[in-house]
């Protein structure tokens, strides 16, 4: 099947999982001007979304004042929250961020197959699912691309893009080209299991924990404060697990150790308990350190 769309200035970007990257990501194309049908299966995940949108397209320009200042209810407005996936049928580009799971990954994609048109390219975000993988999920194993969105999506500047081994050139430069629209950059890396940032950033964090569960270290801000005050890191790697979710931080390790078999992604036994203690970090409001 030719790929005949990416052509048009204004592309409709179907969301899929609306939780901490879906938010972002959904927020990043639509406050671009793009349509956005948001989809997730939980009704409160949707409610919870729109809520968090409409703050930090009021909020993000104060951290960042190259930000345009925009109407969230005008950003809100070129979004469709829905929980049913038959909403994606008019999706140009899809970017599914759903729960950092394989298995449910690798249901969601012959559904998407069948629901979006033939044009559409599937975006994965995922941390460390394989793209290859998924792709073989579908018909359309060309058009498939790992689109890995670093959180908060709206503030950073940077997309890992993930080539499997079919995805097509065409497939690569569209997608970067979509991201360019949202004044997005983009880097081109192969596929293999966390790809290049999450290889070393989990083995990081999971190492951190390690170090506070061994009690090498007194506290979590004293783990933070060693790579902020003397590597210039900006946060500490337990405030940046505590931001990406410590449910999907264990998820990742598991993803990546399965993968590659390699013992020195086994997780922390804290992080473990912290996430079956339902202690996920900025998400639930507390991990290793408390948020209102
Ligand atoms: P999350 O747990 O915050 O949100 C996942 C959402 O997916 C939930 O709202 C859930 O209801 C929804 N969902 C589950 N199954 C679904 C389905 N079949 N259809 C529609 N919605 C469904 O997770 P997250 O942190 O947003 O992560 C999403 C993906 O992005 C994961 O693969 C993760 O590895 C990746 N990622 C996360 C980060 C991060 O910092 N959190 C960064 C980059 C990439």
């Amino acid at each position: 099947m030719a790929e005949t769309a990416g052509t048009r200035d204004k592309e409709t970007i179907g969301v899929v999982g609306a939780g901490t990257m879906g938010t972002g990501v959904a927020h990043l194309f639509a406050a671009a001007g793009h349509e956005v049908v948001l989809v997730d299966t939980a009704e409160a995940a949707l409610e919870k979304s729109r809520g968090l949108i409409e703050r930090n397209v009021a909020f993000y320009p104060l951290v960042d004042a190259s930000l345009p200042r925009l109407d969230p209810a005008e950003v809100t407005g070129r979004i469709v929250f829905s929980t049913d996936h038959g909403d994606l049928k008019t999706s140009d580009f899809v970017v599914e961020n759903v729960t950092e799971k394989r298995e449910l990954k690798e249901e969601l994609y012959p559904l998407l197959d069948e629901i979006c048109p033939p044009h559409c390219v599937f975006g994965v975000n995922t941390s460390a699912v394989s793209i290859t993988r998924l792709a073989g999920r579908t018909g359309r194993a060309d058009r498939v691309i790992g689109t890995h969105v670093m959180n908060p999506a709206p503030l950073k500047p940077l997309v890992e893009v993930i080539r499997g081994t079919h995805t097509s050139a065409a497939t690569v430069e569209r997608t970067q080209a979509l991201f360019r629209s949202a004044g997005r950059d983009s880097i081109v890396v192969n596929d293999a299991p966390g790809f290049v940032t999450n290889r070393v950033m989990m083995l990081t964090v999971n190492e951190a924990i390690f170090l506070l569960h061994e009690g090498v270290a007194d506290s979590a801000a004293d783990v933070d404060r060693l790579f902020k005050d003397c590597f210039g890191h900006r946060m500490g790697p337990l405030a940046t697990a505590d931001l990406i979710g410590l449910d999907t931080v264990l998820l990742s390790l598991e993803v990546i150790h399965d993968s590659l078999r390699d013992s020195k992604y086994r997780p922390c036994p804290l992080l473990t308990r912290l996430v079956d203690a339902g202690l996920h970090g900025v998400k639930t409001g507390r991990g290793f350190y408390a948020y209102d």
